[in-house]
């Protein structure tokens, strides 16, 4: 269902891709498995998708697996559902270790061409080079050693273990990207898929190219930070054109500009950091910008597929707002999402109707007045009635105030705590035949009475990660970590609420949307419901 949808948003893509034809086009998507996906990787994802179903063509998934330090199964397999979430229709799934015999083999006509070499410069030192433009004293060395180191870096011997395997292109470029970029190194670190079979792996750099031209990628979509790569993508590709048997076809890059938001960081190294230190619980946390974490916050796929393909294909990295995203969200949910009460436990007011009903009375009433399919729901009203403080404390004695869903009343009397000021009891009579238009206080209420047996829920909100609007390049994201961005709050809320189901988007009469983290009983008798808050869009 995805990308169709995504196409009929899509009218900002007017920008083609160079060389395409119709029927031809092959893109792929390539997650590396070191973490869960975030709304970054998510407009990777479906601007992949978006160009594939432009042009009748084929979107591919590639693990890029090429660093066994960062990877693992639990990433894969969150990835997967991810991509499933998004909706992805893509023709085939790969990995990049499924071509490590092939690169191999690679690499060693390439030092046979005279295109790679061994250079076991320490790490420090050899950045600094680059950085100078200086060549590496390793640069001279003949095909005969190189070959014989490159089997060493093979077996991870001592001596592999020291060299990394260097493309030779040119020291002098003013294009860093350029200065001789490593190709292979030696890690000893158990592989998520291959075990300890590899002892040396390719780089993103060296591998990439080539896994795109062997699985016929034509239109390899980058991020604009890489533009300098672009030419470095390019000698690399063509070198491995001339030495890989009967050639490699053309991969056209495509550039587009990352996405990122403001308060928050989008890298999964930082956001490792959050998980690793228990400042959030997992990736699927909702405070988290990963797919899992805005999901569960209670953003619907289609708000963040229209919002991304509303981007369109503007290259300036700019930061956007969530409210943007959240005001998306909330079009799509609020002609749906039925209608429950709540009220808030602390200082909660009761309010004695001298004629209210008694017994009981239950009148069933729909769950969202414009949109049938919500269902109905039932609801109590009794002589005694549970009202929040802040809405008692706007009451006069006199005044006359509407019952939500009800009719008039009018409030005879106002009991308040001398010491705090808090009020602590309301009395008053029904005035049903009163204008509820000319009422100034519309009043939530549930009734107090053990006919309307109420549910305990826990309302939980949510606050950034990040204090600083726009995170930048020298900052350091943990001196902007925000000590607090967890709210729980307790709320009784209206007796059909137990049947919710987890996921449900529901709205709270009078205090907004919310999903259902956790529903009544799930965690056994006295545990709460869980809901979180949805942002709506309006900044607090
Ligand atoms: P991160 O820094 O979050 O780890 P990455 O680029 O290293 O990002 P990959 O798993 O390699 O992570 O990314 C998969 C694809 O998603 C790549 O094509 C990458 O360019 C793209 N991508 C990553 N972050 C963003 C972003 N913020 N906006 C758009 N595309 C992104
Ligand atoms: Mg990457
Ligand atoms: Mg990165």
């Amino acid at each position: 269902a995805g990308g169709a949808e995504g196409g009929d948003a899509g009218g900002s893509f007017d920008i083609g891709l160079p060389g395409a034809e119709e029927g031809k086009v092959v893109t792929r998507f390539p997650p590396e498995p070191s973490g869960y996906l975030h709304i970054g990787h998510a407009k990777a994802a479906l601007l992949n998708q978006y160009f594939a179903d432009m042009y009748k063509g084929k979107l591919l998934v590639r693990f890029d697996d090429t660093n066994p330090s960062k990877e693992k199964d639990e990433f894969v397999e969150n990835i997967m559902k991810d991509i499933a979430d998004l909706g992805l229709r893509y023709e085939k799934l790969t990995y990049t270790s499924d071509y490590f015999p092939q690169l191999l083999d690679l690499g060693e006509r390439m030092i046979r061409a005279g295109l790679m070499y061994a250079d076991d410069t320490p790490v420090e030192a050899m950045r600094e080079q680059r950085g100078r433009g200086e060549e590496s004293a390793c640069r001279g060395r003949s095909v005969e050693e190189n070959l014989r180191l490159w089997e060493e870096m093979k077996a991870g011997s001592e001596v592999g273990l020291a060299n990394a395997m260097r493309f030779k292109i040119d020291m002098k470029s003013v294009n860093g990207t350029m200065r001789d970029p490593v190709a292979f190194r030696c890690n000893l670190t158990h592989h998520w898929r291959t075990g300890t079979k590899y002892k040396l792996y390719p780089t993103y750099d060296c591998a990439c190219p080539f896994v795109d031209a062997v699985e016929g990628v034509t239109h390899a979509l980058r991020t604009s930070e890489y533009r300098d790569r672009e030419e470095q993508y390019y000698w690399i590709l063509s070198a491995y054109q001339k030495v890989w048997p009967g050639g490699l076809p053309h991969v056209h890059i495509w550039d587009y500009s990352r996405l990122n938001f403001v308060n928050t960081v989008l890298s999964k190294r930082k956001l490792t950091w959050f998980v690793d230190t228990g400042r959030v619980d997992g990736w699927a946390d909702p405070r988290m910008p990963t797919v899992q974490g805005i999901l569960r916050r209670g953003l619907r796929i289609e708000a963040l597929k229209e919002f991304i393909l509303s981007q369109g294909a503007s290259k300036n990295i700019t930061f956007q707002e969530w409210d943007k995203i959240w005001t998306i969200n909330k079009k799509l949910i609020d002609p749906v999402c039925p209608r429950h009460t709540a009220v808030d436990v602390e200082g909660k007011v009761l309010l004695t109707l001298e004629d209210g009903p008694s017994p009981p009375e239950v009148v069933t009433v729909p769950r969202h007045l414009k949109y049938p399919p919500a269902g109905k729901k039932a609801v109590t009203r009794g002589r005694t009635l549970w009202l929040e403080q802040a809405d008692a404390a706007a009451i006069s004695e006199g005044e006359e105030v509407t019952l939500m869903s009800w009719g008039n009343a009018v409030i005879t009397a106002v009991t308040r705590d001398a010491a705090t000021g808090a009020v602590t009891a309301l009395a008053g009579k029904l005035n049903l035949a009163g204008d509820v238009k000319k009422t100034k206080l519309k009043l939530t209420w549930l009734a107090a009475v053990p006919e309307c047996e109420t549910v305990e829920l826990s309302l939980l909100d949510f606050d950034y990660l990040i204090t600083k609007k726009k995170v930048e390049e020298d900052d350091n994201f943990m001196d902007l970590v925000n000590p607090v961005t967890k709210f729980e709050k307790a709320a009784l809320g209206d007796p059909n609420m137990r049947s919710l189901q987890k996921g449900d988007v529901i709205q709270l009469e009078r205090k907004g949307y919310y999903i259902v983290d956790e529903p009544h009983g799930v965690k056994g008798a006295g545990k709460p419901m869980v809901l979180f808050a949805i942002p709506d869009g309006r900044t607090k």
